[in-house]
Protein backbone atom coordinates (compact mmCIF):
# COMPACT_ATOMS: atom_id res chain seq x y z
CA UNK A 1 0.00 0.00 0.00
CA UNK A 2 1.62 3.41 -0.76
CA UNK A 3 -0.04 5.80 1.22
CA UNK A 4 0.00 9.66 0.26
CA UNK A 5 -1.31 10.94 3.85
CA UNK A 6 -0.65 10.12 7.73
CA UNK A 7 -3.29 11.38 10.04
CA UNK A 8 -1.21 12.17 12.98
CA UNK A 9 -3.55 11.51 16.25
CA UNK A 10 -3.10 13.41 19.80
CA UNK A 11 -3.65 13.60 23.26
CA UNK A 12 -6.07 16.27 23.58
CA UNK A 13 -6.36 15.83 27.66
CA UNK A 14 -5.75 19.75 28.78
CA UNK A 15 -5.72 20.89 25.34
CA UNK A 16 -8.41 23.20 25.61
CA UNK A 17 -8.68 26.85 23.92
CA UNK A 18 -5.57 28.97 23.76
CA UNK A 19 -3.76 25.86 24.97
CA UNK A 20 -4.55 24.01 22.36
CA UNK A 21 -3.49 26.46 19.30
CA UNK A 22 -0.48 26.30 21.38
CA UNK A 23 -0.34 22.91 21.34
CA UNK A 24 -0.75 22.25 17.92
CA UNK A 25 1.47 24.60 16.54
CA UNK A 26 4.02 23.13 18.14
CA UNK A 27 3.56 19.66 17.00
CA UNK A 28 3.76 20.85 13.64
CA UNK A 29 7.13 22.47 14.02
CA UNK A 30 8.18 19.74 15.79
CA UNK A 31 6.72 16.99 12.85
CA UNK A 32 8.58 19.60 10.87
CA UNK A 33 11.70 19.31 12.26
CA UNK A 34 11.37 15.44 12.63
CA UNK A 35 10.89 15.00 8.82
CA UNK A 36 13.33 17.58 8.04
CA UNK A 37 16.68 15.34 7.34
CA UNK A 38 14.14 12.93 5.19
CA UNK A 39 13.60 15.47 2.16
CA UNK A 40 10.95 17.59 1.29
CA UNK A 41 8.34 14.97 0.06
CA UNK A 42 6.72 15.89 3.32
CA UNK A 43 3.79 18.71 4.10
CA UNK A 44 2.14 19.21 7.40
CA UNK A 45 -1.42 20.58 7.07
CA UNK A 46 -3.65 21.57 10.07
CA UNK A 47 -7.32 21.40 8.76
CA UNK A 48 -10.04 21.39 11.17
CA UNK A 49 -8.58 20.05 14.26
CA UNK A 50 -6.51 17.27 12.66
CA UNK A 51 -2.96 17.78 11.91
CA UNK A 52 -1.67 15.17 8.51
CA UNK A 53 1.62 14.24 6.79
CA UNK A 54 0.79 14.70 3.20
CA UNK A 55 3.58 13.43 0.90
CA UNK A 56 4.04 14.72 -2.48
CA UNK A 57 6.41 12.43 -4.18
CA UNK A 58 8.32 9.30 -3.18
CA UNK A 59 9.38 8.87 0.28
CA UNK A 60 10.99 5.91 2.54
CA UNK A 61 7.52 4.59 4.62
CA UNK A 62 9.91 3.12 7.38
CA UNK A 63 11.90 6.09 7.77
CA UNK A 64 8.89 8.07 7.89
CA UNK A 65 7.18 6.37 10.70
CA UNK A 66 10.25 6.38 12.56
CA UNK A 67 10.72 9.53 12.92
CA UNK A 68 7.11 10.67 13.62
CA UNK A 69 7.28 8.46 16.01
CA UNK A 70 10.02 10.40 17.73
CA UNK A 71 7.76 13.38 17.57
CA UNK A 72 6.44 13.91 21.90
CA UNK A 73 3.08 14.70 21.79
CA UNK A 74 2.05 12.30 19.03
CA UNK A 75 -0.40 9.70 20.58
CA UNK A 76 -0.91 7.24 17.86
CA UNK A 77 0.26 7.61 13.65
CA UNK A 78 -2.91 6.67 10.91
CA UNK A 79 -1.55 5.99 7.23
CA UNK A 80 -4.68 6.83 5.64
CA UNK A 81 -6.36 7.11 2.25
CA UNK A 82 -8.17 10.56 1.60
CA UNK A 83 -10.78 10.53 -0.95
CA UNK A 84 -12.87 13.19 -2.54
CA UNK A 85 -15.27 11.42 -3.77
CA UNK A 86 -18.34 11.23 -1.39
CA UNK A 87 -20.37 8.98 -2.88
CA UNK A 88 -20.82 5.50 -1.31
CA UNK A 89 -20.43 3.35 -4.53
CA UNK A 90 -17.05 5.32 -4.63
CA UNK A 91 -16.21 4.78 -0.47
CA UNK A 92 -17.29 1.55 -0.95
CA UNK A 93 -14.59 0.77 -3.93
CA UNK A 94 -11.79 2.10 -2.54
CA UNK A 95 -12.65 0.05 0.88
CA UNK A 96 -12.57 -2.88 -1.79
CA UNK A 97 -9.21 -2.23 -2.80
CA UNK A 98 -7.96 -0.62 0.04
CA UNK A 99 -8.94 -3.70 2.08
CA UNK A 100 -8.09 -6.00 -1.24
CA UNK A 101 -3.94 -4.58 -0.94
CA UNK A 102 -3.91 -4.70 3.06
CA UNK A 103 -4.96 -8.08 3.28
CA UNK A 104 -3.19 -9.53 0.28
CA UNK A 105 -5.70 -12.42 0.49
CA UNK A 106 -4.67 -13.77 3.65
CA UNK A 107 -7.84 -14.85 5.95
CA UNK A 108 -8.92 -12.22 8.25
CA UNK A 109 -12.05 -10.85 10.57
CA UNK A 110 -12.91 -7.12 10.48
CA UNK A 111 -14.72 -4.56 11.24
CA UNK A 112 -16.16 -1.02 10.02
CA UNK A 113 -15.97 1.70 12.03
CA UNK A 114 -17.98 4.57 11.08
CA UNK A 115 -17.50 8.38 12.66
CA UNK A 116 -20.12 10.47 10.64
CA UNK A 117 -18.55 13.85 11.38
CA UNK A 118 -20.61 15.20 8.69
CA UNK A 119 -24.36 15.29 9.80
CA UNK A 120 -25.46 16.15 6.31
CA UNK A 121 -24.19 12.96 5.13
CA UNK A 122 -27.04 10.48 4.72
CA UNK A 123 -27.73 7.40 6.83
CA UNK A 124 -26.55 6.94 10.64
CA UNK A 125 -23.41 5.72 11.43
CA UNK A 126 -24.29 2.15 11.78
CA UNK A 127 -25.97 2.01 8.45
CA UNK A 128 -23.15 3.63 6.87
CA UNK A 129 -20.86 0.67 8.40
CA UNK A 130 -23.21 -2.19 7.79
CA UNK A 131 -23.54 -1.39 4.51
CA UNK A 132 -19.93 -0.87 3.30
CA UNK A 133 -19.93 -4.27 5.85
CA UNK A 134 -21.74 -5.85 3.12
CA UNK A 135 -20.07 -4.48 0.31
CA UNK A 136 -16.86 -5.54 1.80
CA UNK A 137 -17.68 -9.46 2.65
CA UNK A 138 -19.26 -9.85 -1.00
CA UNK A 139 -16.00 -8.26 -2.80
CA UNK A 140 -13.46 -10.33 -0.46
CA UNK A 141 -13.65 -13.57 0.04
CA UNK A 142 -11.02 -13.91 2.15
CA UNK A 143 -12.60 -11.69 4.97
CA UNK A 144 -15.03 -12.45 7.54
CA UNK A 145 -16.49 -10.02 10.24
CA UNK A 146 -16.07 -10.73 13.95
CA UNK A 147 -17.22 -7.51 15.91
CA UNK A 148 -15.93 -8.21 19.36
CA UNK A 149 -12.29 -9.06 18.29
CA UNK A 150 -11.41 -7.98 14.87
CA UNK A 151 -8.06 -8.21 12.97
CA UNK A 152 -8.83 -5.13 10.86
CA UNK A 153 -10.56 -2.36 12.31
CA UNK A 154 -11.39 -0.39 9.16
CA UNK A 155 -12.01 3.25 10.50
CA UNK A 156 -14.56 5.37 8.22
CA UNK A 157 -14.67 8.83 8.67
CA UNK A 158 -17.07 10.88 6.92
CA UNK A 159 -15.79 14.54 7.59
CA UNK A 160 -17.13 18.23 5.79
CA UNK A 161 -13.84 18.52 4.08
CA UNK A 162 -13.42 14.57 2.81
CA UNK A 163 -13.62 11.25 3.68
CA UNK A 164 -10.66 9.13 5.79
CA UNK A 165 -10.00 5.28 5.19
CA UNK A 166 -7.99 3.87 7.40
CA UNK A 167 -7.03 0.88 9.38
CA UNK A 168 -3.87 1.25 11.20
CA UNK A 169 -2.72 3.07 13.86
CA UNK A 170 1.17 3.02 14.90
CA UNK A 171 1.60 4.02 18.50
CA UNK A 172 3.77 7.66 18.78
CA UNK A 173 5.63 8.30 21.91
CA UNK A 174 2.55 10.17 24.07
CA UNK A 175 3.90 12.75 26.07
CA UNK A 176 3.89 16.64 24.76
CA UNK A 177 5.46 18.51 21.84
CA UNK A 178 8.29 20.27 22.90
CA UNK A 179 8.10 24.11 23.11
CA UNK A 180 4.97 23.94 25.26
CA UNK A 181 6.20 23.75 29.01
CA UNK A 182 9.45 26.41 29.14
CA UNK A 183 12.78 26.19 28.96
CA UNK A 184 15.89 23.84 30.97
CA UNK A 185 19.28 23.57 31.09
CA UNK A 186 20.63 19.72 31.15
CA UNK A 187 24.05 19.29 32.40
CA UNK A 188 25.07 16.84 29.71
CA UNK A 189 28.03 14.32 30.23
CA UNK A 190 29.51 11.69 27.89
CA UNK A 191 27.50 8.78 30.32
CA UNK A 192 24.53 7.16 30.32
CA UNK A 193 22.28 8.42 32.68
CA UNK A 194 22.21 12.38 31.18
CA UNK A 195 20.79 11.78 28.19
CA UNK A 196 17.90 9.80 28.92
CA UNK A 197 17.12 12.56 31.43
CA UNK A 198 16.74 15.22 28.59
CA UNK A 199 14.65 12.46 27.41
CA UNK A 200 12.51 12.25 29.85
CA UNK A 201 12.72 16.19 30.63
CA UNK A 202 11.80 17.14 26.89
CA UNK A 203 9.13 14.41 26.54
CA UNK A 204 6.91 16.81 28.76
CA UNK A 205 7.13 19.13 26.21
CA UNK A 206 10.41 21.27 27.93
CA UNK A 207 12.93 23.21 25.28
CA UNK A 208 16.36 21.96 26.18
CA UNK A 209 20.00 23.52 25.83
CA UNK A 210 22.68 21.45 27.44
CA UNK A 211 26.49 22.05 28.85
CA UNK A 212 28.72 20.26 29.50
CA UNK A 213 32.10 20.55 31.18
CA UNK A 214 35.39 19.37 29.76
CA UNK A 215 38.67 19.53 30.90
CA UNK A 216 41.36 19.32 28.12
CA UNK A 217 44.50 17.84 28.05
CA UNK A 218 42.91 15.38 30.48
CA UNK A 219 39.70 14.61 28.87
CA UNK A 220 40.48 13.93 25.16
CA UNK A 221 38.96 15.85 22.41
CA UNK A 222 37.14 12.03 21.20
CA UNK A 223 35.21 12.66 24.74
CA UNK A 224 34.13 15.98 23.60
CA UNK A 225 33.10 14.55 20.29
CA UNK A 226 30.92 12.10 22.25
CA UNK A 227 29.04 14.43 23.90
CA UNK A 228 28.60 16.39 20.49
CA UNK A 229 27.35 12.69 19.14
CA UNK A 230 24.64 12.46 22.23
CA UNK A 231 23.61 15.67 21.81
CA UNK A 232 22.49 14.98 18.47
CA UNK A 233 20.93 11.66 19.48
CA UNK A 234 19.03 14.05 21.91
CA UNK A 235 18.07 16.33 19.24
CA UNK A 236 16.18 13.93 17.51
CA UNK A 237 13.34 13.30 19.51
CA UNK A 238 14.15 17.33 21.53
CA UNK A 239 14.64 19.67 18.50
CA UNK A 240 17.91 20.98 17.70
CA UNK A 241 20.13 21.58 21.14
CA UNK A 242 22.15 24.40 21.34
CA UNK A 243 25.42 22.96 23.14
CA UNK A 244 27.27 24.78 25.92
CA UNK A 245 31.18 23.30 25.90
CA UNK A 246 32.65 24.91 29.27
CA UNK A 247 36.38 24.36 29.56
CA UNK A 248 36.70 23.19 33.39
CA UNK A 249 39.90 22.68 33.69
CA UNK A 250 41.60 25.06 35.57
CA UNK A 251 38.58 25.14 38.33
CA UNK A 252 39.02 21.62 38.66
CA UNK A 253 43.30 22.33 39.02
CA UNK A 254 42.56 24.63 41.39
CA UNK A 255 39.91 23.06 43.63
CA UNK A 256 42.33 20.25 43.78
CA UNK A 257 45.05 22.42 45.08
CA UNK A 258 43.09 23.94 47.63
CA UNK A 259 40.45 21.07 49.08
CA UNK A 260 40.70 18.37 51.05
CA UNK A 261 40.59 15.23 48.25
CA UNK A 262 37.53 13.43 49.54
CA UNK A 263 35.20 16.43 49.07
CA UNK A 264 36.93 17.56 45.42
CA UNK A 265 33.61 15.44 43.73
CA UNK A 266 31.44 17.42 46.03
CA UNK A 267 32.54 20.99 44.93
CA UNK A 268 33.45 20.10 41.99
CA UNK A 269 29.69 19.42 41.46
CA UNK A 270 28.70 22.81 42.88
CA UNK A 271 30.38 24.83 40.90
CA UNK A 272 29.02 22.85 37.40
CA UNK A 273 25.96 23.46 38.94
CA UNK A 274 26.56 27.14 39.36
CA UNK A 275 28.08 27.82 36.22
CA UNK A 276 25.37 25.95 34.25
CA UNK A 277 22.62 27.54 35.89
CA UNK A 278 24.33 30.73 35.14
CA UNK A 279 24.53 29.82 31.22
CA UNK A 280 20.71 28.63 31.83
CA UNK A 281 19.69 31.99 33.14
CA UNK A 282 21.41 34.03 30.46
CA UNK A 283 19.59 31.77 28.04
CA UNK A 284 15.52 31.79 29.04
CA UNK A 285 16.57 28.67 31.01
CA UNK A 286 14.02 27.76 34.10
CA UNK A 287 15.24 25.06 35.35
CA UNK A 288 18.52 22.45 35.08
CA UNK A 289 18.36 19.02 34.31
CA UNK A 290 21.16 15.91 35.30
CA UNK A 291 20.95 12.06 35.63
CA UNK A 292 21.25 11.95 39.20
CA UNK A 293 20.19 8.66 41.02
CA UNK A 294 20.01 8.12 44.57
CA UNK A 295 22.94 6.54 45.55
CA UNK A 296 24.18 5.89 42.37
CA UNK A 297 27.71 7.03 42.94
CA UNK A 298 28.97 8.55 46.33
CA UNK A 299 28.15 11.97 44.76
CA UNK A 300 24.22 10.98 44.60
CA UNK A 301 23.55 10.15 48.51
CA UNK A 302 20.93 12.43 49.97
CA UNK A 303 23.43 14.52 51.65
CA UNK A 304 25.25 14.64 48.62
CA UNK A 305 22.47 15.76 46.00
CA UNK A 306 21.49 18.37 48.95
CA UNK A 307 25.19 20.44 49.03
CA UNK A 308 24.70 20.28 44.98
CA UNK A 309 21.33 21.33 45.23
CA UNK A 310 22.25 23.93 47.93
CA UNK A 311 23.77 26.44 45.38
CA UNK A 312 20.97 26.53 42.57
CA UNK A 313 18.19 28.68 42.81
CA UNK A 314 16.15 27.24 40.07
CA UNK A 315 14.48 24.22 40.37
CA UNK A 316 16.59 20.97 39.08
CA UNK A 317 14.88 18.16 37.78
CA UNK A 318 16.06 14.91 37.95
CA UNK A 319 14.46 12.50 36.34
CA UNK A 320 16.22 9.24 36.84
CA UNK A 321 16.10 10.03 41.09
CA UNK A 322 14.11 6.52 42.10
CA UNK A 323 15.54 4.37 38.46
CA UNK A 324 17.72 1.29 38.85
CA UNK A 325 20.79 1.42 36.40
CA UNK A 326 19.56 -0.95 34.22
CA UNK A 327 16.25 0.73 34.09
CA UNK A 328 18.44 3.34 32.73
CA UNK A 329 20.32 1.55 30.41
CA UNK A 330 17.00 0.04 28.98
CA UNK A 331 15.61 3.38 28.51
CA UNK A 332 19.12 4.39 26.63
CA UNK A 333 19.25 1.48 24.78
CA UNK A 334 15.52 2.32 23.58
CA UNK A 335 16.37 5.66 22.63
CA UNK A 336 19.13 4.72 20.96
CA UNK A 337 22.23 6.41 22.89
CA UNK A 338 23.50 3.57 24.53
CA UNK A 339 25.90 2.77 22.38
CA UNK A 340 27.34 5.83 21.94
CA UNK A 341 27.28 6.10 25.78
CA UNK A 342 29.59 3.20 26.44
CA UNK A 343 32.37 4.40 24.45
CA UNK A 344 35.76 3.97 26.26
CA UNK A 345 36.31 8.46 26.51
CA UNK A 346 36.72 9.11 30.14
CA UNK A 347 34.26 11.81 30.68
CA UNK A 348 35.86 12.69 33.94
CA UNK A 349 39.81 12.76 34.90
CA UNK A 350 40.77 9.99 37.03
CA UNK A 351 43.21 12.42 38.85
CA UNK A 352 40.67 14.70 40.12
CA UNK A 353 38.77 11.28 41.42
CA UNK A 354 39.48 10.28 45.35
CA UNK A 355 39.66 6.87 46.50
CA UNK A 356 37.35 7.83 49.02
CA UNK A 357 34.77 10.48 48.56
CA UNK A 358 33.07 11.85 51.44
CA UNK A 359 29.18 10.06 50.64
CA UNK A 360 27.45 11.89 53.83
CA UNK A 361 29.68 15.18 53.46
CA UNK A 362 28.08 17.99 55.99
CA UNK A 363 27.70 21.08 53.97
CA UNK A 364 29.01 24.03 56.81
CA UNK A 365 32.40 21.36 56.35
CA UNK A 366 31.67 21.85 52.39
CA UNK A 367 31.29 25.82 52.99
CA UNK A 368 34.22 25.97 54.93
CA UNK A 369 36.39 24.29 52.34
CA UNK A 370 34.88 26.65 49.22
CA UNK A 371 36.12 29.36 51.50
CA UNK A 372 40.05 28.58 50.28
CA UNK A 373 39.10 29.35 47.10
CA UNK A 374 38.09 33.21 47.47
CA UNK A 375 41.67 34.21 46.17
CA UNK A 376 40.72 33.23 42.29
CA UNK A 377 36.99 31.42 41.57
CA UNK A 378 35.45 34.32 40.71
CA UNK A 379 37.95 35.21 38.12
CA UNK A 380 38.08 31.29 36.86
CA UNK A 381 34.46 31.08 36.99
CA UNK A 382 34.40 34.25 34.70
CA UNK A 383 36.86 32.98 32.44
CA UNK A 384 35.28 30.03 31.63
CA UNK A 385 32.07 31.65 31.11
CA UNK A 386 33.18 33.84 28.94
CA UNK A 387 35.75 31.42 26.70
CA UNK A 388 32.54 28.81 26.29
CA UNK A 389 32.14 27.17 23.12
CA UNK A 390 28.27 26.89 21.60
CA UNK A 391 27.53 24.02 19.14
CA UNK A 392 24.63 23.85 17.56
CA UNK A 393 23.85 20.08 17.91
CA UNK A 394 20.80 18.96 14.86
CA UNK A 395 19.78 15.35 14.91
P1 LIG B 1 26.14 10.24 33.57
O1 LIG B 1 25.95 8.80 33.19
O2 LIG B 1 25.01 11.11 33.11
O3 LIG B 1 27.49 10.75 33.17
P2 LIG B 1 27.14 9.63 36.16
O4 LIG B 1 26.58 8.36 36.67
O5 LIG B 1 28.48 9.62 35.56
O6 LIG B 1 26.08 10.28 35.15
P3 LIG B 1 27.96 11.81 37.87
O7 LIG B 1 29.29 11.88 37.25
O8 LIG B 1 27.83 11.84 39.36
O9 LIG B 1 27.06 10.61 37.39
O10 LIG B 1 27.12 13.02 37.36
C1 LIG B 1 25.82 13.24 37.77
C2 LIG B 1 25.18 14.21 36.80
O11 LIG B 1 25.93 15.42 36.74
C3 LIG B 1 25.18 13.70 35.38
O12 LIG B 1 24.06 12.87 35.11
C4 LIG B 1 25.14 14.98 34.60
O13 LIG B 1 23.82 15.50 34.56
C5 LIG B 1 26.01 15.90 35.44
N1 LIG B 1 27.42 15.86 34.99
C6 LIG B 1 28.42 15.08 35.43
N2 LIG B 1 29.58 15.32 34.78
C7 LIG B 1 29.30 16.28 33.88
C8 LIG B 1 30.07 16.98 32.89
N3 LIG B 1 31.35 16.71 32.68
N4 LIG B 1 29.42 17.91 32.14
C9 LIG B 1 28.11 18.18 32.33
N5 LIG B 1 27.36 17.57 33.24
C10 LIG B 1 27.93 16.63 34.02
MG1 LIG C 1 29.25 10.95 34.15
Amino acid sequence: MEYKSFLIKYGEIGVKGKNRYKFEDALVRQLGLALKPLGSAFHIVKEHGRIYVDMDGAYDYEDTIAALQRVFGVVSICPVLRLTERSEDAIAAEAVRFLREITAGEAKSFKVFTRRIDKNYPGTSEEISASLGAVLLDACPNLHVDVRNPEIRLNLEIRNEGILLYALSIPGPGGMPVGTAGHAMLLLSGGIDSPVAGYMIAKRGVQLEATYFHAPPYTSERAKQKVVDLARILARYAGPVRLHIVNFTDIQLYIYEKCPREELTIIMRRYMMRIAETIAKKNKGMALVTGESIGQVASQTVPSLLSTNEVCTLPVFRPLIGFDKQEIIERAEKMGSYETSILPFEDCCTIFVAKHPVTNPELSRIKKSEEKLAERIEELVETALRTEEIVLCEA
